[in-house]
């Protein structure tokens, strides 16, 4: 398929989630259960969602060679909204070597010595690399937003906690991915948009099968007791942040096929959209391929190796 076809053929799935602009965001405004419609066979969704990640293997390994672009895809969403499970089906054909997966849990102690956007940036993607923020600096406007005890922690000057804390940093946030998109970081920000009560079917579930229980902390119950708190943190989140160079996507969740190509499609888009191509080697570069050609058709037929001029290497 040429590029405008596949573009045409993603953006059925990625325009209607894409949030580009804060002005008039409502998070009521989007179904969690939406799958446009579509009778989300697995088969299907799997099938659609194979072909996805294979090209974004291909697209990926142009990425590497040329070493420019990168590429932050940062996930953000309730417990058990599938995270994980959509980070580990969308990436499965890429190549580990240009791809990175960094899970930000609760700082430690020389992070939080730091300003607060210390420990995201320096593991922003190198160039020529994919790089998954699992949860990311939107947690310092989201579950330190709601648990306000969070930032004593943080230990910042009374005198720089002013009224407008929330505001601020959600600008220094918007700054900040300004910034990364000039450097030539494509971001992306993907809200995995759970209803509360497929949390709680989802929670059940684990709690009844033992090979889930890993997966339940109790503190996950706990935190659904703030669920409104969290839903007017990520509004505001999303409200502020969201621009053109940097959309986030408020991607169904309750239905986990569906999310996993939603996902898929925008990543394969934003990619598409760069119009990568290997690079050309330069006359320099033909000239030593020409040379290297040259000295392997000169070697003898027969898999002889060359003689060591330092006599037999065995001693
Ligand atoms: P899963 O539960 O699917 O394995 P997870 O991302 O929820 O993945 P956990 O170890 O359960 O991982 O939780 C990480 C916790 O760290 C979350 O509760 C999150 O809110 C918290 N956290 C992340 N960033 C910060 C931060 N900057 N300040 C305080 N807490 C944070
Ligand atoms: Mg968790």
């Amino acid at each position: 398929m040429v590029r405008t076809e596949i573009l045409d053929a993603v953006r059925a799935y990625t325009d209607p989630f894409r949030v580009t602009s804060g002005n008039d965001f409502f998070l009521k405004n989007f179904d969690p259960g939406d799958t446009l419609g579509l009778k989300m066979h697995k088969e299907e969704a799997l099938q659609l969602l194979q072909r996805g990640s294979k090209w974004l293997a291909m697209e990926q390994e142009i990425l590497y060679a040329q070493d420019s672009w990168s590429v932050l895809l940062v996930f953000q969403a309730m417990d058990a909204a599938g995270k994980d499970g959509t980070i580990k089906h969308v990436m499965s054909r890429v190549n580990p070597q240009g791809c990175d997966v960094i899970s930000f849990k609760q700082p430690s102690a020389e992070e939080l010595s730091h300003d607060f956007l210390w420990r995201y940036g320096r593991k922003v993607p190198e160039r020529g690399h994919i790089g998954i923020f699992n949860r990311s600096y939107y947690e310092e406007v989201l579950v330190v937003r709601v648990h306000q005890h969070l930032l004593d922690a943080q230990r910042i000057p009374p005198a720089r906690l002013g009224d407008n804390l929330w505001d601020e940093r959600l600008a220094d946030i918007a700054r900040f991915e300004d910034y990364l998109t000039r450097q030539g970081v494509v971001i992306l920000k993907f809200y995995l948009n759970l209803s509360y009560g497929e949390q709680k079917k989802r929670f059940m579930e684990r709690l009844h099968n033992p090979d889930k229980h890993w997966k339940f902390s109790a503190s996950d119950v706990r935190e659904r007791r703030y669920w409104n708190d969290y839903m007017h943190a990520y509004e505001a989140a999303i409200r502020a942040t969201a621009c053109e160079a940097a959309p986030w996507f408020v991607v169904p969740a309750d239905n986990k096929p569906f999310t996993r190509l939603v996902v898929a499609a925008a990543i394969v888009e934003a990619v598409e959209k760069l119009d990568l191509e290997y690079p050309k080697p330069t006359q320099g570069q033909m000239k030593d391929l020409a040379a290297a050609r040259a000295e392997l058709d000169a070697e003898a037929v027969d898999g002889t190796t060359p003689d060591q001029p330092g006599g037999d290497p065995g001693h």
